[in-house]
């Protein structure tokens, strides 16, 4: 498996920030054809890919790493941001020369820019055959065959209720010890800056007996971490009449529903030697179940990602987050009256969204100092078009403004990291060992229960072992430490 590691215009701190990079991969299962699947954006979207590679084994295709030997070529895209979207299309115009040299290989463009821009893809992009949006994977083989045949295989159709509930990922992008798995598909909110709703469709739950089954199946194949995504993990509402958020919702009648805190006991319990980790928390919907469950199973990590977005209540209620400073403020003091100091919380930031005032850029820097985050995900605002923001409000904040006011955000993060690290010093903590350190294999590298990167000297152990650390130097990135056993 080779991983290239590519900036697109995500700010990250952690070593194993899970938005950043392009994924190559290699499978050899005697298939007779090759797929070569590249992706783009947010952690949902590389469990996507393991979606695709499942559904495309079932129909004749290894994976590869090397687009040069493949008959089908997959992007998988985001359209979160521009920057996002032109990294694709440069990438897309490295692929016609190879295309000129092999007719014979199928493009195809998968995920949120298909959805978005589809009509584009085919006129301008001539050299893409295939144009498939997030819920129509399933007729990837079908649309592939058409290509082959010469048509343009199309389908951008957003679904109400698939899940991919019944389908096992081929695990693209692991290290063999943490997977991903998707609970949820889709967003009913509607954040004024986010393209999501439009390109990922309505809010679907799946089948939590199904979530269950996958987490044994890992558990047996050696796997020791899960993480359960969503776009809004809070929001999960299944019950066995009905997955879609909006109908289960408005039918009354329906009582046996299985919200996020009832599948969170349910996954802990499945083994309680697996740890659980879930992404992303949105403020309005956090519960104090959800703490109270966190609180109870010592696999459940003690760690939550919860987008802020801005410290600015007016701000805020232009984003349409549906919350303001003050209730995030007090969703904090829950946290840490609940779980404790320990529990790592982290956010995303934007900076420079619509006439935000440099007295409300402040604000976003003092609730950072107030709540302290781990880390964050730090961005400027990037209008998209087709969202509320883009419709109601003029991007009016220049460029530059936006780029100082984001160094200053990322400037304030390195302390506060540094500062929440330097805490961890003394301290002893369960890390799960994930592989060797980046830069010597005489260390490894895992995770704490927080989610931060410990690395700690080789000592005999392995990937998947469960180890005891006392923590002795940091960065504001990575701590370091020694064994204790
Ligand atoms: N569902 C998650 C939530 O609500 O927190 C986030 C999903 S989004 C894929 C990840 C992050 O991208 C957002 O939290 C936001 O900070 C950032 N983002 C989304 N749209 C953006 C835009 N138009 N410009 C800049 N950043 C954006
Ligand atoms: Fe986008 Fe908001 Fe949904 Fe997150 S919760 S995906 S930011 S609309």
């Amino acid at each position: 498996m080779k991983q290239i590691i590519k900036d697109i215009d995500i700010l990250g701190p952690q070593e194993s920030a899970p938005a950043d990079f392009l994924t190559s991969l290699e499978s050899n299962t005697g298939k007779s054809k090759k797929l070569y699947i590249e992706s783009y954006g947010c952690q949902m979207n590389f469990s996507d890919s393991e979606i695709v590679a499942s559904i495309m084994k079932d129909n004749g295709f290894d994976t590869t790493a090397d687009f040069e030997s493949a008959d089908v070529i997959f992007l998988n895209t985001c359209s979160i941001r521009e920057k996002a979207e032109q990294t694709v299309r440069k990438r897309l115009s490295q692929f016609n020369s190879l295309k000129k040299d092999k007719p014979g290989i199928t493009i195809g463009v998968l995920g949120c820019m298909a959805e978005r821009i589809k009509e584009k893809l085919l006129e301008e992009e001539k050299l893409v055959d295939v144009v498939v949006g997030p819920d129509a994977y399933r007729d990837l083989p079908n649309l592939v065959l058409e290509a082959e045949d010469g048509n343009k295989g199309v389908n951008t159709f957003l679904s109400r209720e698939e899940t991919y509930a019944d389908i096992s990922p081929v695990r693209l992008n692991s290290n063999g010890v943490s997977a991903f798995i998707s609970i949820m598909r889709g967003c009913d909110n509607m954040c004024s800056f986010c393209v999501v709703p439009f390109t990922r469709g309505r809010e679907r739950s799946r089948d939590p007996h199904s979530i269950v089954k996958e987490v044994r199946e890992l558990w047996a194949q050696g796997y020791r971490e899960v993480t359960l995504l969503g776009q809004n993990v809070d929001s999960y509402k299944w019950s066995e009449e009905e997955n879609n958020k909006a109908r289960l919702n408005k039918n009354t009648e329906i009582r046996d529903v299985v919200n996020f805190a009832d599948l969170l006991e349910m996954v802990a319990l499945e083994s309680p030697e697996i740890r659980v980790r879930f992404s992303t928390s949105h403020p309005k919907d956090i519960t104090d179940q959800v703490l109270y469950t966190m609180k109870k199973y010592d696999n459940i990590c003690k760690y939550i990602h919860l987008p802020v977005q801005s410290g600015n209540s007016r701000i805020l209620s232009l984003m349409n987050r549906t919350y303001d400073r003050e209730w995030y403020l007090e969703r904090v003091a829950k946290i840490r009256e609940i779980l404790g100091e320990e529990c790592g919380i982290s956010s995303d930031m934007i900076a420079g969204f619509c006439t935000e005032t440099e007295e409300e850029h402040q604000e976003t820097l003092s609730l950072m100092d107030q709540v302290k985050f781990d880390f964050s995900y730090m961005f400027f605002y990037s209008e998209r078009p087709g969202t509320l923001a883009a419709k109601k409000y003029a991007d009016d904040i220049p460029l530059d403004t936006k780029k100082r006011r984001l160094q200053e955000i990322i400037e304030k993060q390195n302390q506060l990291s540094l500062k929440r690290n330097q805490q961890d010093i003394g301290k002893i903590q369960e890390v799960l060992v994930e592989g060797f350190s980046k830069r010597s294999e005489d260390h490894l590298r895992g995770r704490n229960s927080a989610n931060k990167v410990v690395i700690f000297p080789k000592a005999g152990l392995k990937k998947g072992d469960y180890v005891r650390v006392r923590i002795t130097d940091c960065t504001p990135a990575t701590l370091f430490g020694e064994l204790i056993d």
